[in-house]
């Protein structure tokens, strides 16, 4: 049986000003505060991305690329203190709700190999879920036993902690109303889909049937990609528009609203 657990993951999208460095999304950071509040969710863990924290210096000093020079050490101890910075500012939303959150950091207990979660140390975490604390989690730069270091995204981790921790559901607030045929941004005939299964997800990558009638690309890709394990495990997904006001509440509350549900099918 599934737990009632929820994986909430709130994109860099929603919480910062993606184009302008190190801008924080104040407004929307403390309304979704207010919200997840509001729902009286119990268990529940938080995932959010790092937007114009953490991917402009990732970028600059090529982090994702792995240690390759000694030039690079530095960027990543600045992509990982800019992740805690956007961090502290997230859990001091939560805590003016009365929000018991706990912020853990990846890069702390968390190993990959060639950019996978490989060592993955759940024992905070669980003993925090048992008192009733919301861990706070992000995409950080972690260590890497091949690239001896690399980017962990929100996304891979919110998969990883769905299926380690049994979760009913997962939902994902993003900057647009949910997956579309195509980026609903670049593409205006892109169509919302309501509903997909896993063979449909499968499909969008290009896996089973290779189907091209739907366009992910960029960030919604990766999601997609994220989304099959825990799918497959019987999570139920919800992709919604985190920055309409309201949604991150209605889904947390499992109420309807606009959005992509993903189910096993
Ligand atoms: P976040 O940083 O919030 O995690 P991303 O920017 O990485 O989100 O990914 C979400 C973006 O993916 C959307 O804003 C949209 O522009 C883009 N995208 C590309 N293809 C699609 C699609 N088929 N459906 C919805 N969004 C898509």
């Amino acid at each position: 049986m599934k737990s009632k657990l929820i994986i909430l993951k709130l994109g860099g999208s929603v919480i910062t000003i993606k184009d302008k460095p190190l801008t924080p999304n104040v407004p929307a950071i403390k309304r979704l505060a207010k919200e997840i509040a509001d729902s009286r969710i119990s268990q529940l863990i938080l995932v959010h991305g790092g937007g114009s924290y953490g991917h402009p210096i990732a970028a600059e000093y090529k982090i994702a690329e792995g240690f390759r020079e000694k030039g690079q050490i530095i960027g990543f101890s600045k992509t990982h203190n800019a992740m805690v910075s956007l961090n502290m500012l997230i859990i001091e939303a939560l805590l003016d709700e009365g929000l018991p959150s706990i912020s853990m950091a990846p890069s702390s207990f968390i190993v990959t190999r060639h950019g996978r979660i490989r060592d993955f140390h759940r024992d905070p975490i669980e003993q925090a879920l048992k008192l009733g604390f919301i861990p706070v989690l992000y995409g950080d730069a972690v260590f890497d036993y091949e690239m001896g270091f690399a980017i962990l995204s929100g996304d891979q981790l919110v998969s990883r902690l769905a299926v380690e921790f049994n979760a009913g559901r997962i939902i994902i607030g993003v900057d647009v109303n949910g997956l579309y045929t195509a980026d609903p941004k670049t593409d205006e005939n892109a169509k919302l889909i309501p509903c997909a299964t896993l063979s449909d997800l499968k499909s969008f990558m290009g896996g089973v049937s290779g189907s091209k009638s739907i366009d992910v690309t960029g960030g919604m890709m990766g999601k997609i990609f994220e989304l099959i394990l825990p799918v497959m495990n019987g999570v139920e997904v919800f992709i919604v528009n985190a920055l309409k006001p309201g949604n991150i509440y209605k889904a947390l509350k499992g109420e309807e609203t606009v959005g992509t549900r993903i189910i096993k099918g």
